[in-house]
């Protein structure tokens, strides 16, 4: 098992620096896995992780925990927050992990030397105890893990674009099977076509899950 400095020097080489954020996400990414007691980083595709923002927290996370976005075994839902649950796929057992309240407070307290509150947070975030640095709860999930997952190798095409579309995330309508974006949920358009989305309810559809 690399050790909490390597890991910070995993995700910062993915980063090109270390920031506070990440550390936060090494952090979070050991503690996911300690509660629900599996090794990590996993070696294989157990531990799911759903990422509550994208940014430094991620390459964080995704070094201490081992999941990753090209392993299908972490997920982005933009909710602009430093948060992520983890899943165990075997048991359905997850829990989500958050900064506590207290940890921008009190993270010069074990950072002294620090010369700025940036350098604090980077500092205090890496010795702060972690009761003191998050928070844990169990949660139960409100989506359905297995579709989320779907089986390897499953594809079809859609009946309008033609276009390959796989992990069953086709909607049939009338006995046709169309993929999301030609059955309306489609987030972009051709630059000749007028806009027929509001802007707000694309952005839904972005964020929509399974
Ligand atoms: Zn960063
Ligand atoms: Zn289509």
């Amino acid at each position: 098992m690399p050790t909490f400095e390597e890991l910070l020097y995993a995700s910062a080489i993915r980063h090109q620096h270390l920031c506070p954020r990440q550390v936060l996400g090494v952090r979070m990414g050991m503690m996911g896995g300690r509660l629900l007691g599996l090794d990590v980083p996993q070696t294989n595709k157990r531990l799911l992780t759903v990422v509550e923002t994208d940014g430094c927290v991620i390459d964080g996370i995704a070094v201490a925990s081992g999941c990753w976005i090209g392993k299908r075994t972490m997920r982005v839902l933009d909710f602009g927050k430093v948060a992520a649950t983890f899943i165990d796929t075997q048991t359905g057992r997850a829990v989500r992990v958050v900064p506590s309240a207290i940890t921008r407070i009190r993270a010069k307290d074990y950072a002294p030397e620090a010369t700025s509150r940036w350098e604090a947070y980077l500092i205090g975030y890496q010795r702060m105890p972690e009761e003191e640095l998050l928070d844990a709860q169990e949660v139960a999930m409100s989506f359905s893990i297995e579709r989320l997952l779907s089986k390897d190798g499953y594809r079809v095409n859609c009946e309008i674009c033609g276009e390959e579309i796989i992990n069953e995330r086709e909607v049939v309508r009338e006995g046709t099977i169309l993929c999301r974006p030609c059955a309306g949920e489609r987030y972009y358009r051709t630059v000749e076509e007028p806009a027929t989305l509001p802007v707000e309810q694309a952005l839904e559809i972005v964020q929509e899950l399974y």
